[in-house]
């Protein structure tokens, strides 16, 4: 009935009856309990065909507040949303994740602290949290797992730690699994199946499916970044095997070509400024890039069947030298029935998706059915 209304499929209690087929009395019931928890509201009366115009009612986006915080290698986001995943105050900020736990999580609540007050909130309003961190993460526990760019925090109970301080349900996960779920909210929720491809210093994919994550029996799936591409056997990767995507497309390996050339690049940001400035080298490099990652989508796209592939990260900001690349190699290399209404679009959140992601992940959780009716049972 929530997911009804929240929806905006359903604002009378007739509605309800009509759409989940249950009897006036159960709906009454359990309108009623909404209504206690302030998860619903009276919006009013209907406009009807006579006599009595029946009540309408509204979900509570206001029913209390969520926390989300997309930490980076570098900088981190920390927003206070709606339960609607509006953003109500944000904040950005440089801080490095190899600080170690102890730094950025006691960074990370006081920040929490500064803006629940500035959106009005006590921390008793906190429904729920969502994190993001750059790195391989235990989704039931909320624990990196040797995360590489992350020193001091394998193993870590990041959920256990806020869960602590704030009595709210905590969700952690990897940066690219909550940006995927972010670009879906925020664009595609028409579209069931989605993969999302972040290409930074790194690449890695964030793989939706009816409309939720998939993160495979070890939270590894849409580990695309070390997938093998052919006749790249020279190219040695950072995990030790030969001829990775990563190795070969990823922005940090484009940065290492581009200065062998003679044209100095130290990381993705500056493979993006050389193709912006117009350099021929990184044009080219970003365009042979997008062709590799092409060829390996080209495979994801026959044995997953996404509807919309989003393409985001540092080096999506190439103008549309990789999307070209990309697109060129997986219409020609895709079955004709898995492209035939396929979308290949970049990322319009940009470094943004993160934090709605973050928000988006814990919401859908602390409303799920189970979650509203153990809530209702237990009168928390
Ligand atoms: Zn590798």
């Amino acid at each position: 009935m929530l997911r009804l209304i929240r929806d905006g499929r359903a604002s009378t209690r007739a509605e309800l009856v009509a759409l989940t087929g249950l009897a006036r009395s159960t709906v009454a019931q359990r309108m009623d309990a909404l209504l206690a928890q302030r998860l619903v509201v009276p919006a009013g009366a209907s406009a009807s065909t006579g006599g009595r115009p029946p009540k309408t009612f509204a979900f509570n986006r206001n029913a209390g507040a969520v926390l989300a915080a997309d930490l980076g290698a570098t900088h981190s986001r920390v927003a206070v949303t709606d339960l609607a995943g509006d953003v109500l105050v944000e904040t950005r900020h440089d801080l490095p994740i190899a600080d170690g736990p102890d730094t950025v999580l006691s960074w990370l609540e006081e920040t929490f602290d500064v803006l629940l007050a500035e959106a009005g909130h006590a921390p008793g309003d906190v429904r729920g949290i969502g994190v993001g961190v750059p790195g391989p993460v235990e989704f039931a526990t909320g624990t990196p797992v040797a995360p590489p760019i992350m020193p001091g925090w394998d193993g870590y109970g990041i959920a256990t730690r806020l869960e602590t301080r704030y009595g709210a349900t905590v969700l952690v996960d990897n940066d690219v699994n909550i940006m995927a779920l972010g670009e879906y909210w925020s664009g595609w929720r028409d579209t069931a199946h989605m993969l999302f491809v972040k290409v930074g210093t790194g690449i890695g994919c964030g793989v939706i499916t009816d409309g939720r994550i998939h993160r495979g029996a070890q939270g590894a799936a849409g580990d695309i970044g070390h997938i093998h591409v052919a006749g790249q056997d020279d190219v040695i990767c950072r995990c030790g095997n030969l001829g990775c995507l990563e190795a070969c497309a990823g922005g940090g390996a484009m940065a290492a070509r581009l200065t062998e050339l003679g044209v100095p690049a130290d990381n993705s940001r500056d493979v993006v400024r050389h193709v912006r400035d117009g350099r021929p080298e990184a044009m080219r490099l970003v365009r042979q890039a997008g062709r590799e990652l092409g060829g390996v989508l080209a495979t994801a796209v026959n044995f997953f069947n996404p509807g919309v592939i989003v393409i985001g990260g540092d080096i999506a900001h190439a103008d549309e030298h990789l999307l070209a690349g990309v697109r060129e190699v997986v219409y020609r290399r895709s079955t004709a029935l898995a492209t035939r209404s396929i979308r290949i679009a970049r990322s319009t959140l940009d470094d943004r998706a993160g934090i709605l992601g973050a928000a988006v992940m814990v919401i859908e959780a602390v409303l799920a059915p189970d979650a509203i009716d153990q809530a209702i049972a237990t009168g928390t």
